[in-house]
């Protein structure tokens, strides 16, 4: 692609994965696109388009080259930009003087040969390329609950005696309180039974005198403030919250010693600790990375290294993360969108809460009297370039405006919180299809196309949008 743009593409590299943690890892790729491009350019306003920061969400990466595509075959074009079925992408800018009340962002750029002028892109298809290649393979696709493998693959180390424990408001306790039972996230395995390996499907818990091993309440949803409550609201027996870096499997097929109880020495013989690999690097970032308030059911999982939504065991722990905060550092980026997959949503900062706003006017009180009130109108006229054309499947269309994921706080460390709040970045999230991750090769083929078509427009027009923050805005 780079090769043939006449100096309006160069290829790169914004580092290298840490692989399995020993030195296998791989390179993420990045395309520069803009009037002559050079990675030395480091003043001129940017834009950053990422895609599959979580493995599993294959759509990503081929939204992004679909904008990369665009933008290079309309890199000479001076008229306004047209979408696929001719319509105009920044429509409002062609109409004068209409009378309408109606509040609107109207980019003063509609062409691509005057955006790539203005602004520089860098697009980071794939900006988790193990967790990606990892879950296209039999093992990376089953995994979480069928969902396809999300997080990168660094190994969390095998150290038996790392086990950290929580109090109920978060905390965390000095030493491993020996007075207690400990209780931990762990996978449930049926399959001698016939059923399924159902990962982080239950919480086991391993009795004060390590002795024996119980399955707690299987009938409450890990997924469920619920199931946290219980754990602590009981006090026959006092049980804690515990995270260690190994994985924690209960098979239903162990001989029992009590209701749902086995000895703790049959389990630890047949595979009960297991090694555990990946952090969500969407939860590595340092903004409220170690957030409490409101987390209850997420808390248990971004602590513990087993889980598909690991946080990590420092903040920027990840070589993906790391990259990611070198290149906001060292280039002027202005602006910038994070692809996703499981809804049809544009989601705005904060992520950790449902009543915090964004009440900041880094982005300058021209559209609303806070970075809130702009983010929501930017992202509602997003919404509604993206549901101009029904391309005959609901469920990549019917986008919607929000400021949290299907309206839960989807807890620390976030992304686009960080990338908003810590450098200013006008940070948005676009999540391109509804409830669904990987694909079968027929359906990819069908499906994903169209969800490029759908959503080239809406990145153009938020392009067209970041043109005109120009330089960083002071607070
Ligand atoms: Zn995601």
């Amino acid at each position: 692609m780079a090769d043939n743009s006449s100096g309006f593409a160069v290829a790169g590299t914004l580092g290298t994965t840490s692989g399995r943690g020993d030195g296998d890892g791989s390179d993420i790729p990045a395309i520069l696109i803009t009037e002559n491009a050079s990675w030395d350019e480091s003043r001129k306003p940017t834009v950053v388009i990422t895609g599959a920061i979580h493995g599993n969400e294959w759509a990503t990466p081929e939204v992004c080259l679909g904008i990369a595509e665009y933008l290079l075959a309309n890199k000479d074009n001076s008229e306004a930009a047209r979408d696929d079925f001719g319509m105009l992408i920044n429509e409002a800018a062609q109409k004068t003087g209409d009378g309408k009340t109606e509040k609107k962002i109207v980019p003063s750029i509609s062409d691509i040969a005057r955006l790539l002028k203005t602004v520089q892109v860098v697009i980071v298809p794939v900006l988790n390329p193990d967790g990606y290649d990892f879950s296209h393979t039999d093992a990376g696709r089953k995994s979480y609950y069928g969902a396809g493998w999300r997080p990168n693959r660094r190994i969390q180390g095998l150290l038996d005696q790392d086990i950290v424990c929580y109090r109920q408001d978060g905390s965390q306790y000095a030493s491993v309180p020996s007075d207690v039972d400990r209780c931990f996230l762990a996978d449930f395995d049926d399959t001698a039974d016939g059923g399924d390996l159902e990962e982080e499907e239950v919480v086991v818990c391993e009795s004060r005198d390590g002795s024996s091993l119980y399955l707690f309440e299987p009938s409450l949803n890990v997924d469920s403030a619920e199931m946290f409550d219980a754990l602590y609201g009981s006090t026959d027996p006092a049980r804690v919250v515990c995270a260690s870096s190994q994985r924690r499997v209960w098979k239903d097929a162990w001989p029992l010693i009590g209701e749902d109880t086995v000895a703790l020495k049959t389990a630890r013989a047949d595979g009960y600790l297991q090694e555990s690999s990946g952090v969500d690097l969407n939860r590595n970032f340092q903004y409220k990375w170690d957030v409490v308030q409101d987390q209850k059911h997420l808390f248990i999982r971004s602590r513990s290294p087993s889980s598909r939504m690991f946080r990590g065991r420092k903040m920027i722990s990840e070589a993906e993360t790391a990259a990611m905060e070198r290149l906001v550092a060292r280039m002027n980026v202005v602006a910038l969108i994070d692809y996703h997959a499981g809804s049809t949503q544009v989601l705005y900062p904060y992520a950790y809460s449902t009543t915090e706003h964004a009440e900041h006017t880094y982005l300058g009180k021209r559209w609303g009297k806070n970075d809130y009130e702009a983010f929501r109108l930017l992202s509602e006229q997003i919404a509604s370039i993206l549901n101009r054309h029904d391309r005959g499947d609901p469920s990549i269309v019917n986008f919607t405006a929000a400021q949290n994921y299907n309206d839960v706080s989807v807890g620390s460390g976030v992304a686009r919180d960080c990338y908003y709040q810590t450098e200013r970045i006008a940070a948005i999230n676009i999540e391109v299809h509804d409830k669904r991750y990987t694909y079968e090769n027929e359906e990819f083929r069908s499906i994903v196309p169209k969800i490029c078509k759908i959503n080239v427009p809406g990145a153009v027009w938020f392009m067209f949008w970041a043109a005109d923050l120009g330089a960083r805005v002071e607070d």
